[in-house]
């Protein structure tokens, strides 16, 4: 995979693909642009080299269909003040009128275009899609590791149209550093994951019984599995349609070489709100009325055992609604687990991250990635589409 400081660009129409996927509030305004800042080293590097820059980005989910408010519009203006560079915005993704301004970008001038997610033919991977993307276009950088397990036209079938393809820093920074912790881990290696659906995560299961040494599982992901078992588990949050995958999952575990881990004891509650009676049980079923909202004070006990005798730790996924204070402890007692112990900690996704925050522990994990659903495949599969597509 190039590096995009390797390339000459100079003069040069480079496609840069970012994530600009920022959160907006009611008024439009931007809630925060850490993901703007995020992509500032590559799009600083390639306007001081004289890059003529196309920048594109999705943003929320417009489903193929021009939203206004999903218009990257408010992101153009925040990069537009954070660089000494000019900025301009694109009406539209691909037509006339974005030909004609690509052609007449300057050296060291940017082009933001519209929202790639206003056409279903980028999430489609349509080639016709990706060839306008790619029309002039003399190199494309991907810089947005958290959409490359998405093959979708700007990350993936564009690359087949573009002579000189290359990762940008924050690209390779997620690269470099996923790498180099789970090709060859170092050993235990322990898998923490939780969070509300079972449903996204079966690949990532499977593939991570053949290589970590322990599996911790949490958050409402444990109900489905404890149900398929036929347990009772109240009104808990159960994926009804997965029971038999679950089940199918759990006996994998049992022959192969992991130890595959299940919460031990629970904290129930009788609304997802908070504010209710809870308390913690041990044994299943649960009281018809309640439901788990995290896990118990002895699992996290348990987990952070394993996990303080682990040399590699992977985290995606809370072990509970950690969103309200009440039901974090679960989540914030694995972050400080994975804080205190020695291994090379990689946590992904969005909620395991805020986690880390709430846990106060930021700064001692080695690595938080900037893409949830992109650490987690990287991690199952060792390659993402995306990385693929700039190394082919
Ligand atoms: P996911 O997107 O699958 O990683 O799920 C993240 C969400 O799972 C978070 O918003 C959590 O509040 C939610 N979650 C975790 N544990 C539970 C639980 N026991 N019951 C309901 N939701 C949960």
């Amino acid at each position: 995979m190039n590096f995009v400081t390797e390339l000459d660009v100079k003069g040069r129409l480079v496609f840069l693909r970012v994530d600009f996927n920022v959160p907006l509030d009611e008024g439009g305004a931007i809630r925060d642009d850490t993901r703007i800042r995020a992509s500032l080293p590559t799009i600083g590097w390639l306007l001081d080299h004289g890059a003529r820059l196309v920048i594109a980005s999705h943003l929320g989910r417009p489903k193929g269909k021009v939203v206004p408010a999903m218009s990257l519009g408010p992101a153009t203006k925040r990069l537009a003040e954070l660089v000494p560079y000019k900025v301009a915005m694109a009406p539209d993704v691909v037509g006339d009128e974005v030909r004609r301004l690509k052609r007449a970008l300057g050296e060291g001038e940017a082009l933001v275009l519209e929202n790639l997610r206003f056409y279903k033919e980028e999430e489609k991977n349509d080639p016709e899609f990706a060839r306008q993307l790619a029309e002039d276009v003399d190199v494309f950088v991907n810089d947005a590791f958290g959409s490359s397990h998405r093959a979708h036209a700007s990350v993936v079938g564009i690359a087949a149209y573009v002579p000189v393809k290359a990762a940008g820093y924050l690209m390779k920074k997620e690269v470099d550093y996923l790498k180099k912790a789970v090709h060859t881990p170092e050993k235990p290696y322990v898998a923490i994951l939780g969070g509300a659906k079972v449903s996204d995560k079966i690949e990532i299961i499977e593939s991570l019984l053949g290589k970590a040494d322990q599996i911790l599982i949490g958050g409402a992901m444990s109900y489905t599995f404890l149900k398929a078992q036929g347990l009772g588990v109240g009104t808990s949050l159960v994926e009804e349609d997965q029971l038999e995958v679950a089940l199918v999952i759990l006996d994998k575990a049992r022959t192969s070489a992991v130890s595959f881990h299940l919460p031990q004891d629970h904290v129930l509650a009788r609304s997802p709100e908070g504010g209710t009676e809870t308390k913690v049980v041990e044994s299943l079923p649960f009281p018809e009325d309640m439901m788990g909202v995290d896990i118990g004070p002895k699992t996290v006990e348990a987990y952070a055992a394993v996990i303080a005798a682990a040399k590699t730790v992977f985290w995606n996924g809370p072990m509970g609604i950690f969103e309200i204070d009440e039901f974090a402890q679960g989540s914030i007692g694995v972050a400080k687990a994975i804080a205190e112990s020695n291994a090379v900690s990689i946590v992904g996704g969005g909620d395991s991250a805020a986690a880390v925050k709430k846990a106060g522990v930021r700064d001692k994990i080695s690595h938080i990635s900037t893409g949830g659903g992109a650490s987690l495949e990287y991690v199952a599969y060792e390659t993402l589409p995306g990385i693929t597509a700039l190394e082919n």
